[in-house]
């Protein structure tokens, strides 16, 4: 579903990915896991074209992700992406912000697109928040729009970067919960976190980025209980 084949990315001269191999399978939950500045962002960044990379190649249900392509516009639509920020529009309510994507960028019938969004508002419990503003809603109940945002793409895989470490540790939980249930109903999904306790529990893989290599990959019970390299060991002891 993505696959990245040696993948390398500069900025400047600074070499940030340095050969990332890493296949993500149709249905699969993979965890990206490692240090500040190991490059996962940009890794994900990568993946929808927000970045652009200079060797090796990256692509989608095998069609390449290449930044001198006409067709990047239509792949990107395939592959959404949550941030660390949520990222809403503020001056649009809880529903337009669902609808925005769908409408404007996909073109599609606003009929249409306002039953499905309020379909998925009310699939992340937000059904009594349509008509709400980002400002007056919660951290948690803001990320769930953008998730219920990223869902009305119809993508084929949904990035997410930290999408919990900017909420109060009170809303992590219901946030985790949507993207739980996503797991199960098979969505693809490529996870950079912090929460070892989600990344054991749902996802398929694990992924240790450090210094723009993937040091280590495998189960996430596996790479979490008996990490094989000392750095794994040491990020894994910071974090938990
Ligand atoms: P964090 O955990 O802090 O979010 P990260 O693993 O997501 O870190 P990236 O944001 O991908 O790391 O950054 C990797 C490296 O690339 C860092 O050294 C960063 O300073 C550099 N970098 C990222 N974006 C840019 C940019 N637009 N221009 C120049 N350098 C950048
Ligand atoms: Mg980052």
């Amino acid at each position: 579903m993505i696959a990245f084949d040696n993948v390398h990315k500069s900025f400047g001269r600074h070499e940030v990915l340095r050969g990332i191999d890493a296949e993500i399978a149709k249905g699969q939950v993979v965890c990206l896991i490692g240090p500040s500045g190991s490059g996962k962002s940009t890794l994900l960044r990568c993946v929808n074209g927000l970045e652009d990379y200079q060797r090796g190649r990256i692509s989608i249900d095998g069609v390449v992700v290449d930044a001198a392509s006409p067709d990047l516009h239509s792949i990107c639509t395939r592959v959404s992406m949550v941030f660390q920020k949520f990222n809403l529009f503020p001056h649009r309510t809880a529903l337009e912000n669902v609808m925005e994507g769908p409408v404007y960028v996909l073109k599609e019938d606003r009929q249409e697109v306002r039953e499905r969004a309020m379909a998925l508002l009310n699939r992340v419990g937000l059904a009594e928040k349509t008509n709400s503003y980002p400002s007056s809603l919660s951290g948690g109940q803001q990320q769930r729009v953008a998730i219920a945002r990223a869902l009305a793409m119809r993508p084929q895989a949904i990035l997410f970067d930290e999408p919990t470490s900017a909420l109060d540790p009170e809303m992590v939980g219901e946030v985790l919960q949507v993207m739980r249930v996503l797991a199960d109903e098979d969505m693809t999904m490529l996870v950079v976190t912090h929460e070892i306790q989600f990344a054991r529990e749902v996802s398929d893989r694990v992924l240790f980025l450090d210094g723009g290599r993937i040091v280590e990959q495998g189960p996430a019970g596996e790479i979490l209980r008996d990490p094989k390299h000392d750095r794994t060991r040491d990020f894994l002891r910071r974090v938990t």
